[in-house]
């Protein structure tokens, strides 16, 4: 037992006060931590309501459950989120502090560090300790270096990076909260949320497929024709029977950006690649789309990999694919389609 250590992972509670699967992995993580460091670790809830959360986790064996909640922190908001952060790892007395590595998070991770008089690190995938010394592991260089690393400076912000560790998954039972008594003053209010896509939502972080569509779905095909109309519903459909997250090559999505008519749901947050995402899809189809390094980097998260692609030369067949359907990918998605009652 190292009493001088304190482990404390802080997550915000969704709108009806459960916690969302980022949360519920960097709880993981930091029960994990805390039992090869032979200390207690202590849940931090933020959110509008914390009671369903703290029930949720009421097995995790958490020392404690500290919470920051009401109407002011039901929003992400810098100045509410880092003023409650900072109380619950001060009530704490933490040191090492694991946040989820989400939007609302990250946004503070350093001010709260700031806060504290420690440092932070983002974008972590992995957190261990070894004969008391913690260490982290991060990707480097657009994920083609991998490094462990590990600080003195105390407390220690480490933001954990979604997707990396299993999800908490035990028994709820009765988790008693202690509040924390945080003042805030808010200066603005949040009326509303506008999302970054009016169409349809296609960005899914938790969904078991990842659909990748290429430029070639907006290239002239056998006839000499564009069939812009047949390429949105081949992947519309498909998105929806499937409910598969849609990712785009950079050409693709750059040609939706100038505001060509071709298919109006791309924007770059669909991305994937060396300047785009590394989304983690446990299976990922690539269609129409030619494989080049700089967007099969963004794959490396990806377990199993198929392409449908016409040329029989194309980068999928260059060792980066398991399975290449050498076939014209309007035919291959509307069949597929079809099997699947879209
Ligand atoms: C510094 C740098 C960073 C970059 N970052 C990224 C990045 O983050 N992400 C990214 O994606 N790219 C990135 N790129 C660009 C990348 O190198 C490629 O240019 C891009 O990925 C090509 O996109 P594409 O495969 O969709 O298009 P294309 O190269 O035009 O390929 C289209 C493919 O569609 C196939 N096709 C056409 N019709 C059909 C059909 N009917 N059925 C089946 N197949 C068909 C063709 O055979 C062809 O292989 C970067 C480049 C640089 C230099």
């Amino acid at each position: 037992m190292d009493p001088s250590m304190s482990v404390l992972v802080i997550v915000h509670t969704e709108s009806d006060g459960a916690l969302a699967t980022p949360a519920l992995e960097a709880v993981n993580a930091a029960r994990a931590l805390a039992q090869q460091l032979a200390t207690p670790f202590h849940v931090g809830l933020v959110g509008a309501v914390v009671e369903p959360a703290a029930a949720a986790l009421g097995t995790c064996g958490a020392a404690s459950f500290r919470a920051v909640a009401g109407d002011a922190f039901a929003q992400a908001r810098y100045a509410t989120d880092v003023a409650a952060a900072a109380g619950i790892a001060t009530a704490v007395g933490a040191d090492l502090v694991i946040v989820p590595g989400t939007s609302r998070a990250l946004r503070t991770a350093g001010g709260l560090a700031q806060r504290l008089g420690g440092v932070a690190d983002t974008h972590v995938v992995g957190v261990a300790a070894s004969a008391g010394v913690v260490s982290i592991t991060r990707w480097f260089y657009r994920q083609r270096i991998e490094g462990t690393m590990s600080r003195t400076a105390r407390p220690w912000v480490i933001a954990l990076e979604t997707g990396t560790t299993p999800a908490w998954a035990g028994a709820p039972g009765a988790g008693g909260v202690e509040a924390v008594a945080v003042s805030v003053e808010t200066r603005s209010a949040v009326t509303g949320v506008r999302a970054p896509s009016t169409g349809e939502q296609t960005v899914r972080p938790d969904a078991d497929l990842l659909l990748v569509a290429g430029a070639g779905w907006t290239k002239k095909q056998a006839d000499g024709q564009v069939h812009a109309e047949a390429a949105q519903s081949a992947i519309l459909g498909f998105l929806r029977a499937s409910k598969a997250s849609l990712g785009g090559s950079k050409s693709l999505v750059d040609q939706s950006g100038e505001g060509q008519a071709v298919l109006p749901f791309m924007t770059h947050l669909n991305q994937v690649g060396q300047t785009g995402s590394s989304p983690r899809h446990r299976k990922g189809l690539a269609t129409c789309c030619h494989g080049e390094e700089p967007h099969v980097i963004g794959w490396r998260f990806v377990t199993e990999r198929r392409a449908v692609n016409l040329n029989a030369n194309c980068g999928w067949a260059q060792g980066k694919a398991d399975v290449v359907y050498v076939a014209d990918a309007f035919a291959v998605m509307k069949k597929v389609n079809e099997l699947l009652g879209a």
